[in-house]
């Protein structure tokens, strides 16, 4: 079974996916980390990447489907998988809705986390991320126990360049023309779940728990 993280960039889709994917056993699959990798790697799909990612714009559809679909393929996914990112545009959903019933999973339910634009804004500019294992953590919400330091592996944290005022703003709007429609996409086949991200961590996941319960 599928279960997909909608929300705008900043909701805390990476940090409850952290929660889920041990909680559940599910394979984790972020466009986002994905491509990031790439970006380090210098691959040439990275290298197509980076300029649309430093200036908080979608990388095209036909390269995040690519990616999606080989990833889909790993055995570790056969028993189902945590999308983080992806679908963000309604080509990319229309390709999951072909795709699915080929490799035989369902999405089982679409998680939209919802958090008011200010917060947002704070969240994305306070956040830093463990360059050695990827944790997240936040200057004041999430703080490291050592400054700069990664409280799980001691790896250096950093701010991801994509996480500067300028481009937190553009990512938002963006956010709003092409991948809030998917809210309507997926509330029209009942399978939407909205979850309200204007609460702790914990409240958050104590909700997305007794959703995915029920399942
Ligand atoms: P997304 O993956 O949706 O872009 P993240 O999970 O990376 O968002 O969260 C963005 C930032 O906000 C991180 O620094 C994270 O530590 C922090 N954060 C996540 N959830 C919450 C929350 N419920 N309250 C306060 N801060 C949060
Ligand atoms: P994220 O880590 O999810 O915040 O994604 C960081 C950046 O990667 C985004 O701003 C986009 O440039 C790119 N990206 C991640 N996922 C997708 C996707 N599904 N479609 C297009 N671009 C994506």
């Amino acid at each position: 079974m599928l279960i997909i993280l909608l929300g705008p960039p900043g909701a805390g889709k990476g940090t409850q996916a952290e929660r889920i994917v041990i909680k559940y056993q599910l394979a984790y699959i972020s466009t986002g980390d994905i491509l990031r990798g790439a970006v380090r790697e210098q691959t040439n799909l990275g290298r197509k990447a980076k300029q649309y990612m430093d200036q908080g714009q979608l990388v095209p559809d036909e390269l995040v489907v690519a990616i999606v679909k080989d990833r889909l393929a790993d055995p570790d996914c056969a028993e189902g998988a945590l999308l983080d990112g992806f679908p963000r545009t309604v080509v990319q959903a229309d390709f999951l809705e072909k795709a699915l019933p080929e490799i035989g999973i369902k999405i089982g339910k679409v998680l939209s986390i919802e958090v008011a634009e200010e917060e947002l804004i704070e969240r994305l500019t306070g956040r830093r991320v463990c360059s050695e294992c990827g944790a997240n953590f936040h200057l004041k919400f999430k703080p490291p126990k050592v400054r700069n330091v990664c409280d799980l592996c001691g790896g250096d944290l950093y701010q991801r360049d994509d996480d500067t005022l300028e481009t937190v703003k553009e990512r938002l709007e963006v956010y709003k023309k092409q991948t809030e429609p998917l809210i309507a996409f997926y509330e029209e086949k009942g399978i939407l779940s909205p979850i309200d991200g204007n609460q702790d961590i914990e409240a958050v996941n104590d909700q997305i728990n007794i959703i995915l319960e029920k399942i």
